[in-house]
């Protein structure tokens, strides 16, 4: 018995994986890699840069030419900070413009493949809580442990409101259910990679559950893997 050296957390909009997975981490010393902030990165660059949404080639040059490295809170002291090519875009991953590309953008199949490179070498370093949509699925089909948190739509647009409320943002509960319902759809019906649980994981529904009640199950399922 001993804890996995590898924890992949997958699910929908909002379930709480960040969250979830940042806590369990600091918990076991571990690093979290939040695939979604790579989806996004790209997606900020390609806005900045001018890239049209439906230029795949463009998409995927992008996106393979941008390397992604992320650091801990503890190597920064603060929240985790992103870095595309050496530059901080922490800061520009949550605005509504990529809200909205990001679920268009991580469509892309060369796009999802240049970030799924990075993400098997940076799980390869061990010691690593990995939170996505694909990471049981795809991403390391054979992680120790995989995890599938799910809840309801609503309790989901609720806490994403509480977020971005306490960021000072004007988007209405409306837009934001929205916005989430839109990007479930997307991310569920994609032809690459589409968000379902793996086979294996354990599914968890937090509807019912504080974030600390998530974390001590999954560290409880971890210690007697
Ligand atoms: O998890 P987060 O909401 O930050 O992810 C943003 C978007 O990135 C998702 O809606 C999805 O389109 C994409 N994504 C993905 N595969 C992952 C992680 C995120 O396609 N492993």
């Amino acid at each position: 018995m001993s804890i996995p050296s590898v924890i992949a957390i997958d699910g929908p909009v909002a379930s709480g994986k960040t969250t979830v997975g940042l806590a369990l981490a600091e918990r076991l010393g571990y690093r979290l890699v939040d695939t979604g902030a790579m989806y996004r990165a790209v997606t900020h660059l390609a806005l900045s840069k001018g890239v049209p949404h439906d230029d795949v080639a463009a998409l995927a040059a992008l996106a393979e030419a941008t390397h992604i490295d992320i650091v801990s809170a503890r190597e920064r002291g603060g929240p985790q900070r992103v870095l595309a090519n050496g530059v901080d875009v922490t800061d520009h991953l949550r605005t509504p413009e990529v809200e909205s590309a990001v679920s268009i953008v991580s469509k892309v199949a060369r796009v999802r493949d240049a970030m799924v490179e990075q993400q098997r070498r940076m799980a390869d370093e061990g010691r690593t809580v990995m939170v996505g949509r694909d990471i049981g699925t795809v991403v390391l089909r054979a992680a120790g442990m995989k995890v599938f948190l799910v809840a309801s739509v609503e309790e989901r647009a609720k806490r994403r409101f509480a977020e971005v409320m306490a960021k000072g943002g004007r988007q209405t509960l409306d837009a934001v259910r929205e916005n989430l319902a839109m990007r479930d759809k997307l991310d569920s019906e994609r032809e690459v990679s589409p968000l379902r649980p793996a086979e294996d994981a354990i599914r968890i529904d937090t509807d019912p559950l504080t974030i600390e009640q998530v974390v001590e199950r999954i560290l409880r399922l971890a210690r007697e893997w």
